[in-house]
């Protein structure tokens, strides 16, 4: 499980068992994938902050009621209340993580300082050139995805990755291509297969469900005969489906991931194609952070010590943070606070100094409880 209370705070990020933290009132999901879901169910009775599109795969997978559910836009910052009296507030902001789709990571303004929380992302420059990281505002803490934090790990950029997949198949003409996936992760992929190998690609009416949600390239098909690559749940590849597949038709099976995995057939590739940053990716963007401290996201698997050259020499201590006494209320209350508090639209000015324009109107009085 991949997630974490935010110290000081109301807030949790990717993390939901209530019992645990009974103070949060601010719940955050970074992601759909289900290590950072894990007690999210369809019994869900408090407000989550999401991406558009991970608000409508929750709804769809976890069948979380959508009066729960209060999707934010996407590079844009939002003003949330901390308190019942709205009279201290956060900014949060959305940015594209690059992991999956909806998947962001969270940009958190307040008076316990600036927390940039990760989830799970794979680092592209442009995450430093665009806003908000691009102002070099002093993060005071960040949780890193630390999933590929191995200094004697290659991991090779998706796009050659992609072209190694490539090869691959067009090493063996003649056969079926099986794909082992996940729920969600490497659309990207596999719609660049589609269009380059000119076919479309096979998946279950579950998975087209999904794919058709998200609104992607119209190449995914739920006919057999409608192409020769077709995606399985990653678990399926095994021995024995090889067999199966091969008496049928000559079959190669791919596992797209950054991950280590057994193979137990001649015909089962695995290519590392990760979602998440590779340790020189990871380097790079702490390098040009600076941030104060990193806390992992993956928790069995510190992490900062190879980072601790590039942190800011700001020291930081989270003891003194100064909790304002109506969220220390709000925090107290006894049973969890189940309206949505006040959120406003934030603009961020390109590239001059930070502004703040209020687009939304929101109710002051909240509903009584
Ligand atoms: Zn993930």
């Amino acid at each position: 499980m991949n997630g974490a209370v935010i110290p000081h705070t109301p807030i949790a990020v990717d993390f939901w068992q209530i019992r645990k933290c009974p103070q949060v009132r601010l719940f955050f999901l970074s992601h759909m994938h289900s290590d950072h879901t894990v007690g999210l169910s369809s019994t869900w009775r408090n407000t989550i902050y999401c991406s558009p599109e991970t608000g409508l795969l929750l709804s769809h997978k976890l069948k979380v009621d959508k009066k729960w559910i209060h999707p934010l836009e996407v590079g844009e910052s939002h003003m949330l209340s901390l308190d019942e009296f709205d009279l201290v507030t956060m900014t949060v902001t959305l940015i594209d993580a690059n992991h999956c789709p909806g998947s962001v990571m969270f940009l958190f303004e307040g008076y316990f300082g600036t927390i940039l929380y990760t989830g799970d992302f794979r680092y592209t420059p442009k995450m430093l050139e665009q806003p908000p990281l691009n102002n070099r505002k002093q993060i005071d803490v960040l949780y890193l995805d630390n999933t590929n934090c191995h200094p004697e790990q290659t991991i090779p950029s998706r796009e050659e990755a992609a072209r190694q997949i490539k090869a691959l198949i067009q090493r063996y003409p003649d056969h079926n291509v099986v794909i082992g996936l996940y729920y969600l992760g490497k659309e990207s992929l596999l719609m660049e297969l589609a269009l380059n190998l000119a076919t479309w690609i096979i998946v279950s009416p579950q998975k087209l469900e999904v794919l058709e949600l998200l609104g992607l390239l119209d190449v995914f098909t739920t006919k057999e005969e409608g192409g020769w690559i077709r995606v399985v749940d990653q678990s399926q590849i095994n021995y024995s489906a090889m067999v199966e597949w091969n008496k049928t038709h000559p079959t190669i099976a791919i596992i797209p991931t950054g991950r280590e995995v057994k193979v137990l057939h001649e015909k089962i590739y695995v290519v590392p194609y990760s979602d998440h940053s590779s340790f020189q990716e990871l380097t790079e963007f702490v390098a040009g952070l600076k941030p104060c401290s990193i806390i992992p996201v993956v928790k069995n698997h510190a992490c900062e010590a190879y980072f601790r050259r590039y942190l800011s020499s700001k020291e930081i201590v989270c003891d003194e943070i100064q909790v304002p006494s109506s969220v220390a209320q709000f925090m107290k209350l006894g049973e969890i606070w189940k309206h949505p508090l006040p959120c406003r639209k934030v603009r961020i000015p390109n590239s001059r100094p930070r502004g703040v324009v209020f687009e939304l109107s929101v109710e002051k009085n909240l509903p009584k409880r």
